[in-house]
């Protein structure tokens, strides 16, 4: 059933109860689609690869820049200059050669987010804009699949999802939920256009909850009534506090049948 490299590689996770054989194997045979291999994406595709994660799509339209390298772990000095996805792609494959990396050197759009999502179990948005968070939303709610999105700010991190089940309040009823809690936090409005973060950590950490969230979802963990909503945390005071989203009445993408 598994190659010797793969018992040894995800032997620890194996032992696990709630993953097992069968466990490990669905996520070997689990498809994700990652938007953005950045900061957030770094961690959350090293981490699905690293879970035995047996197929992803990478799609970033960006080139890697030696400033921010200390902010995007999974690219190196030798691929300054090469597109993000494909660099991307070979730090992935040069640490588990085994599994199917696709990458796309596009910005992905409302046209072909559609032929993206073919054969994928979950989507992750690793862009963290309300643009790719829209963007997310429509993808997840056109073909039932769910969706989560990381967002960064300051010292403020954030991961809100959605199971893709047609009475759950999609991505894009998420938003009012989301500016709440980040107000909640003791913060102003969000600034979309900041840059400035408590790097890398809180892009790192949104990134591997990312994963997590993902990894529970193909595993079957928490029920699904635990597969929506949302955490926002500041790194800054250890505080941590639930997104409770609920589906808006009227919102443009899930107020009618998928
Ligand atoms: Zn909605």
């Amino acid at each position: 059933m598994f190659s010797t490299d793969q018992m040894e590689r995800y032997s620890r996770q194996i032992l696990l109860r709630e993953v097992g054989g069968v466990g490990q194997k669905r996520l070997l045979d689990a498809c994700v689609l990652v938007l953005g291999a950045g900061a957030m994406g770094s961690l959350a595709l090293l981490y699905l690869a690293g879970a035995g994660v047996g197929s992803i799509r990478l799609v970033d339209d960006g080139v890697v820049d030696g400033a921010r390298l200390a902010l995007e772990p999974l690219h190196d000095a030798a691929h300054i200059g090469h597109a993000k996805a494909l660099s991307a792609r070979d730090g992935l494959l040069a640490r588990y050669p085994d599994i199917s990396i696709e990458a796309v050197v596009e910005q992905a759009t409302p046209e072909q987010i559609g032929s993206l999502m073919d054969g994928v179990d979950l989507l992750l948005d690793c862009v963290g804009t309300p643009l790719s968070r829209r963007l997310a939303a429509a993808a997840g709610w056109g073909c039932n699949a769910a969706v989560w999105s990381g967002g960064v700010s300051g010292d403020v991190g954030w991961v809100v999802g959605t199971n893709g089940a047609a009475a759950a309040p999609c991505l894009n009823c998420h938003e009012s939920a989301l500016g709440a809690a980040f107000k909640e936090a003791g913060q102003a409005e969000i600034d979309w256009a900041a840059r400035a973060v408590l790097s890398p950590m809180v892009p790192g950490q949104v990134g591997s909850m990312l994963a997590m969230e993902a990894l529970r979802r193909l595993l079957g963990l928490g029920g699904e009534t635990g597969q929506v909503g949302g955490v926002l945390f500041r790194a800054g005071a250890v505080d941590f506090r639930p997104i409770e989203a609920r589906k808006r009445p009227g919102c443009p993408i899930c107020s009618e049948a998928p």
